[in-house]
């Protein structure tokens, strides 16, 4: 530092700093380019392979390099960017993906994302956000009269499930009064990030417990009531179960209705994670499957899964919308003048985020774009060609349902046992076949563990996908059975 630095009479800069700056025709080009660039992604995508991925030797290569000191055209950045990052993906909007949950999204719900992030919106009071406060209000409306809530629910958007669940088991313990020894109960099948979440909140492990369910893999309710009765015995405390309302490894959906009525007895809240199967309620078959949602204390929804968003577009509704603000409510100096008053809320003041990003309004711009009819339809789409998936597998002769087809997940397997191939290898040829589906990666999917069976699972929940990506990618998973049950018989 030279003596000048210090010294309070030395101008300062006057002018604001241009060097993170651009000129109006340089930002419109390169926002140009990069529109360009993702339309034509999506028109090429149904043509071009459904995963792509690089070991982390080359990525580290390419990659690994010291933030430089000065700056280079931001075109040829974005060259860069596309060439060597973003196509080592897998392309979770592909029609022939399947794999996990896939997730399309519509390009108003990119736009808005793009919108967001230009107005640097902030929704975390009202003061600082009355227009996207206000907008994330008529979006979590419009998803309570979906699920059948009452009047006095509501919720928040959040970053997806995972999220949803930490907000509603805080909300849960807190109603429950805090109690030192909480317990939390969910079945052997919910998703890691109940789990997770559960953790998050201070349930010891080993009071998560994982209760069996039936051979629907739908949570038993006498395991249910048993472990209750045992933990409430022992002087532990139960402050949340939580419900599948779509599985993930199967789409299997608890009986909602009966641990609703189970839950109230109990006093106990009952949380339901519909992040996976939540947006089904848009479609009759949907409603009428999720029968009951709408008693649970609270609801998680992924908007970036079934309504057709881009990351990160979670949803958390509780019925008792005081439960909210009454757990997460912190008073703030500093934001002693965002106190704007009675029904204006601070959605800081509802979960665990503080600055959130304005997600209603992808949401929004997407219903206004293309109608709630178009969603309808979407959403009956991957329901319908899941159903017909099964019926194929049904009639296949080298293929066999292993569940059928719920929520637009089916689980299946090459039904080697038939053949002759004793069931330990099995699992075997059915590895083999998943193995040489991902190397030609024309179609990708997964698969799960059914207690102990290895099983491929197609997850079909793409508005781009026709029955021919579904058929095609079938009779690929035939061909491959074909050829690994000949090798294993030849005993290879
Ligand atoms: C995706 C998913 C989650 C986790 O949600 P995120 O949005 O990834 O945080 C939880 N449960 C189920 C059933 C899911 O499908």
């Amino acid at each position: 530092m030279t003596s000048s630095d210090s010294d309070p009479r030395t101008p300062m800069p006057v002018e604001a700093c241009a060097d993170l700056q651009m000129e109006p025709a340089e930002m419109l080009e390169l926002a140009n380019r990069a529109a360009e660039l993702l339309v034509e992604r999506i028109q090429n995508l149904p043509s071009q392979e459904a995963w792509d991925g690089e070991f982390k030797q080359g990525l580290e290569k390419e990659l690994m390099r010291d933030p430089p000191e000065h700056g280079r055209p931001a075109r040829e950045v974005l060259d860069a960017v596309a060439g060597s990052i973003l196509p080592y993906t897998l392309r979770l909007d592909h029609p022939r993906c399947f794999g996990f949950v896939p997730s399309a999204s519509t390009w108003a719900g990119v736009v808005a994302d793009f919108l967001a992030a230009g107005y640097n919106a902030n929704t975390i009071t009202w003061l600082v956000a009355s227009g996207p406060s206000q907008l994330e209000l008529v979006v979590i409306d419009w998803i309570r009269r979906w699920v059948g809530y009452p009047r006095t629910a509501g919720g928040l958007l959040t970053s997806g499930g995972s999220a949803a669940a930490v907000d509603a088991f805080v909300a849960a313990r807190e109603r429950a009064g805090h109690p030192e020894r909480a317990t939390v109960y969910m079945s052997d099948q919910s998703h890691s990030a109940q789990v997770r979440a559960a953790r998050i909140i201070g349930v010891r492990p080993e009071h998560v417990r994982r209760v069996a369910s039936d051979g629907h893999f739908r949570l038993d309710l006498a395991e249910l009531a048993r472990a209750v009765a045992d933990d409430r015995e022992a002087g532990l405390s139960p402050v949340a179960v939580c419900a599948n309302a779509g599985a993930g490894s199967t789409g299997a959906i608890d009986s909602l209705e009966e641990m609703a009525d189970y839950c109230e007895d109990e006093d106990i809240w009952l949380h339901v994670d519909a992040a996976y199967g939540g947006f089904a309620v848009l479609t009759e078959k949907g409603r009428s499957l999720l029968q009951g949602v709408e008693h649970a204390d609270s609801i998680g929804l992924d908007a970036h899964k079934w309504l057709f968003q881009p990351y990160e577009a979670g949803c958390l509704l509780v019925k008792d919308a005081a439960t909210l603000e009454d757990a997460f409510a912190v008073p703030h100096d500093m934001l002693q003048d965002t106190v704007w008053g009675a029904n204006h809320p601070n959605f800081a003041d509802r979960g665990l985020q503080h600055s959130r990003s304005f997600r209603a309004l992808k949401i929004w711009f997407s219903v206004q774009t293309y109608g709630l009819s178009a969603f309808r339809r979407a959403v009956s789409l991957g329901m319908a060609l899941a159903g017909r998936a099964e019926r194929y597998i049904r009639e296949s002769p080298l293929l066999e349902i292993l569940t059928p087809a719920s929520l637009g997940i089916v689980c299946f397997r090459v039904n080697a046992r038939d053949a002759g191939v004793d069931e330990p290898s099995v699992d075997g040829i059915n590895r083999e076949v998943l193995a040489r589906l991902f190397w030609d990666d024309r179609a990708f999917i997964s698969s799960t563990n059914l207690k102990g069976t290895f099983s491929l699972r197609m997850c079909i929940v793409n508005h781009t996908t026709t029955w021919d990506d579904v058929r095609e990618t079938l009779e690929a998973i035939e061909r491959f059975g074909t050829e690994a049950l000949d090798q294993a018989l030849r005993g290879e």
